[in-house]
């Protein structure tokens, strides 16, 4: 018998009343994993309504009691970590290895936001320093919270990135909405049975299943949310964007991140993080490489080592710890074969791969990519790596830049002072030097500019994303 797993508002875990569950297929065992409740708009309401209810008291609560609750949780996690691995593996095919990081990061996440929110600090301003002013005029500015967040999270990092948004969300005193994507929604409701263990209050945490596209816009345009905070493709944040009423929209999107490759690299050292970067978790990454900019110069013995390193890459189970693992689905890697098609259509050279077996694609690498093929400009998120190669710095930094994206970039070299000038050329929200685009550690400010995203997310700028500024002025009649 299969779970039927259920939501979770008010403190209590419940079937919709409408009978309907979504079935939840494996992208490699195929098969059903289980089903999570496909919720109706009027339960959706109830869930808000529940976690309005219940912001007030949690945010009066002392930070150091509602510290209490998000430690116990993490713990909870550490407790299940097997469990919850495996059956993330199971849901969206990640690497039973990266599935046991993926909680054991979560954990150190959780404790670390609430440290974090424990330390921070006001503000006060005295009057007197502005022209004319008085220090009869004393204000106090403190942080509080938003209301009700709705944190809606992808399939590729189901328990990072829902806890990167629940726990700052949380620790500040805001009560929330969680929409996991459907194809991580069983992972995400095992991250909620943890938290329900610690004895949460009733409301603080209303967990919603569903699809996006039919829970979505209500949830997006409900009059009583005060805060999106979403990760996931750049065409959902953008109608997001577009429905969201007058409240602030925290937003990583999708990517096009280069590798930058000068003339004076080490090439060694950039082919194993290229390929590292480019082809983890079969390239579902938003940050993974997604384009390589090389210098004609050093082009064909870059492609070389690629490639050495590329064949040495494991291809098959996510149970086996393979890189190269199914697709989340069939449609994602029709996608990606599309591209590579087009390329080659068009006269990229095939290096290695283009093999598919139904949603498993082999990792693939094409070199003479041009800016005529849909490669070089959208994002595939499968293992498919496009080398461009260029005449100059200068034509690798307007390629780079020519891109709707702008999440991160590599740039490959031994010379500081160049790094530093290509990288400040470069729009994007923050460049590796000699390293693999990638987020994290947790802590490191996340910025997307352009299509890649919206705010700033890192344990502290997530913090202050989810809190606003109150300013209390004493006026004060000093005798
Ligand atoms: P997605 O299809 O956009 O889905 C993301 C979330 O949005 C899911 O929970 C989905 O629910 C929900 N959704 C769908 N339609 C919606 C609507 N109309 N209103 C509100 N929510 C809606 O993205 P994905 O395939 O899960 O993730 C892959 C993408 O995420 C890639 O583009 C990747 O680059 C990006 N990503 C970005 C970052 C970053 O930090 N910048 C990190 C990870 C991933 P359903 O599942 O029910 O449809």
């Amino acid at each position: 018998m299969q779970t039927v797993y259920q939501y979770y508002s008010q403190g209590q875990w419940k079937s919709s009343e409408s009978g309907e569950t979504i079935a939840i297929v494996s992208p490699y065992l195929k098969t059903s994993i289980g089903s999570v409740q496909a919720l109706t708009q009027d339960e959706v309401n109830q869930c808000i309504q529940s976690a309005k209810a219940a912001q007030p008291d949690w945010s009066l609560m002392s930070i150091y009691d509602r510290a209490h609750y998000l430690h116990a949780w993490a713990d909870e996690l550490l407790k299940m970590k097997e469990e919850l691995a495996t059956i993330m593996m199971k849901e969206v095919g990640k690497a039973y290895q990266d599935a046991i990081k993926e909680v054991e990061r979560t954990a150190d996440l959780i404790h670390y936001t609430v440290e974090e929110a424990i330390h921070l600090s006001g503000e006060s301003l005295n009057g007197e320093h502005f022209p004319g002013g008085s220090r009869s005029k004393l204000a106090v500015i403190e942080r509080v919270p938003l209301g009700v967040v709705l944190a809606i999270s992808p399939f590729n990092y189901p328990v990072n990135l829902a806890a990167a948004k629940l726990a700052p969300a949380l620790i500040t005193g805001n009560t929330v909405i969680f929409k996991p994507a459907t194809q991580g929604s069983i992972s995400g409701t095992k991250m909620i049975e943890a938290l329900a263990k610690t004895n949460l209050p009733a409301g603080v945490l209303n967990l919603v299943t569903g699809k996006g596209s039919v829970i979505g816009d209500y949830l997006i345009e409900h009059d009583d949310i005060a805060l999106v905070t979403f990760t996931g493709g750049t065409s959902t944040g953008e109608r997001i964007a577009q429905k969201a009423k007058m409240i602030p929209l925290v937003m990583e999107l999708g990517g096009k991140d280069p590798a930058i490759i000068c003339e004076d690299a080490n090439l060694e050292l950039a082919a194993k993080q290229i390929v590292s970067g480019a082809y983890s978790y079969s390239g579902q990454r938003c940050t993974a490489i997604k384009r390589v900019l090389v210098h004609r110069s050093v082009a064909d013995e870059l492609v070389s080592l690629i490639q050495s390193e590329v064949e040495k890459l494991s291809v098959g189970s996510p149970e086996d710890n393979a890189t190269i693992v199914p697709l989340i689905d069939e449609q994602s890697a029709d996608f990606v074969q599309g591209l590579i098609d087009d390329a080659l259509e068009k006269g990229a050279t095939l290096v290695l791969g283009n093999k598919r077996e139904e949603n498993l694609i082999y990792p693939t690498l094409l070199d003479h990519v041009t800016k005529e093929m849909r490669i070089a400009w959208e994002e595939p998120f499968g293992p498919v790596l496009p080398i461009i190669r260029v005449d100059s710095q200068e034509e690798a930094i307007e390629i780079a830049n020519a891109s709707e994206y702008g999440l991160q970039a590599s740039v490959f070299t031994q010379n500081l002072d160049k790094a530093l000038t290509i990288a400040r050329k470069l729009e994007t929200g923050s460049i590796q030097i000699n390293g693999r685009t990638e987020r994290g550690p947790d802590h490191l400010p996340f910025i997307g500019i352009k299509k890649s995203g919206l705010g700033i997310q890192g344990v502290r700028r997530s913090i202050e994303s989810m809190t606003r500024e109150k300013v209390i002025i004493l006026n004060i009649n000093e005798k």
